[in-house]
C-alpha cells in the first residue's frame, strides 16, 4: 500500500485487481466502482504487484497487436488488387515494398 492511495481499502479491492489484470480501461473500472480514473490510475502504478502489471501488459499488447493486424487487412483490401499483392510480397520478406510497374 502507498500513501495517498484511496483505493486499497476499497471493499472490491480485489474485484478493482482482477479487472486490471484483465485490461480493463481505468475509466471503466472508476465508472464501476464508483472512484475516479486519477484514484485507479493511482492504484495501477504505486500499488499493483509486478505480477499484475505484466499480466495487464501482457493483455493490452495482445489487443494492440490485434487492433493493427485488423487495420492492416483493412488497408489492404482497399488497396487496387496488383499493388496489395506486391505489399503483402514485401511484409512477408520484410523487405521494401516494390515500386509501381511503370
Ligand atoms: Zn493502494
Amino acid at each position: 500500500m502507498s500513501r495517498g492511495c484511496s483505493l486499497c481499502h476499497h471493499p472490491e479491492i480485489e474485484e478493482i485487481r482482477r479487472e486490471l489484470g484483465e485490461g480493463k480501461t481505468y475509466g471503466r473500472i472508476a465508472r464501476r466502482y464508483f472512484c475516479t480514473r486519477e484514484q485507479v490510475r493511482y492504484f495501477a502504478e504505486h500499488c499493483m504487484s509486478e505480477e499484475l502489471k505484466n499480466q495487464r501488459f501482457k493483455v493490452l499488447r495482445r489487443r494492440a497487436e490485434d487492433q493493427i493486424v485488423r487495420a492492416g487487412r483493412r488497408i489492404v483490401k482497399n488497396l487496387p488488387p496488383a499493388l496489395s499483392e506486391d505489399l503483402l510480397e514485401a511484409l512477408e520478406g520484410g523487405g521494401k515494398p516494390h515500386g509501381p510497374h511503370t
